[in-house]
């Protein structure tokens, strides 16, 4: 089972961003570094929003120190992002 990252789309997350209470996993997405309980203060939304345009426009930098998966493609991410 993997997750959807709500800021940058990775669809790879070992762990549910927030579970159904809200509750946030505090786990840091590697693809774009944001963590959840964390980085999403103090408004969920807009926090995820900034952090996304941020991350495009330091032109979405994978950010973990393990490398990406072998299929991982940015472009098609935003891609579904954006029709979600
Ligand atoms: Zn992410």
């Amino acid at each position: 089972m993997s997750y959807n990252c709500p800021v940058c789309g990775f669809e790879k997350l070992t762990f549910e961003p927030y579970d159904e209470k809200g509750l946030a996993s505090y786990q840091i997405c590697p693809c774009c570094g944001f963590e959840f309980g964390c980085d999403d203060f103090p408004e969920k939304e807009e926090a995820f929003e900034k952090w996304r345009l941020k991350w495009i426009e330091d032109g979405c930098v994978w950010f973990s120190r393990n490398p990406p998966p072998l299929d991982w493609n940015v472009q098609e991410q935003l891609k579904q992002l954006q029709n979600r």
